[in-house]
């Protein structure tokens, strides 16, 4: 895993250079589990290009760490946020919460889904903490 985190950011830091957004690795311990690295790096790929595209952070963070038996990949942002009241649909297939900015960036609402779909592939969850106006953190918890 701890290869996927750096191949997701490989792929995301020419956008992320093009918007001067800085993306770093703020922790990443190495990590084995049994899966599909193609899938799990394309989650992290949705993920970094929400935070890209939507926070309006100018940070966004990749960490990977171990606790309780899980492995975590997160991806925080410093940006806008999103609504306590979104947080219930958000993994949901097609749902917008900045319905105009998405829709004119050609968001069709799956990246959420289909993370969350990989996650549980993995046999693990998504999950989102945020506070509207101090940003998100997205995780993948997958089982060790
Ligand atoms: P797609 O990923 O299919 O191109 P999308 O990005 O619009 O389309 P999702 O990735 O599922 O769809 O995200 C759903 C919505 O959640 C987005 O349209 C956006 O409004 C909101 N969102 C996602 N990530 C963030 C974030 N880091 N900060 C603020 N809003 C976010
Ligand atoms: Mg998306």
């Amino acid at each position: 895993l701890d290869s996927t985190l750096i191949n997701a950011m490989n792929l995301c830091l020419p956008k992320a250079d093009d918007a001067h957004i800085e993306l770093v690795i703020t922790e990443n311990t190495p990590t084995n589990i049994q899966g599909d690295c193609q899938l799990l790096e394309q989650a992290v790929v949705n993920l970094i290009n929400n935070a890209l595209v939507y926070s309006g952070s100018p940070r966004v963070e990749l960490s990977l760490t171990q606790h309780n038996g899980l492995a975590t990949i997160s991806v925080k942002d410093f940006g806008i946020g999103i609504a306590p009241e979104h947080h219930p649909r958000i993994f949901e297939r097609f749902y917008l919460v900045h319905k105009e900015r998405s829709r004119q960036l050609g968001g069709t609402g799956l990246g959420l889904a289909i993370v969350k779909h990989i996650a549980q592939l993995h046999h693990g969850y998504a999950e989102l903490e945020s506070t509207p106006g101090k940003g998100c953190t997205f995780k993948i918890n997958l089982p060790l």
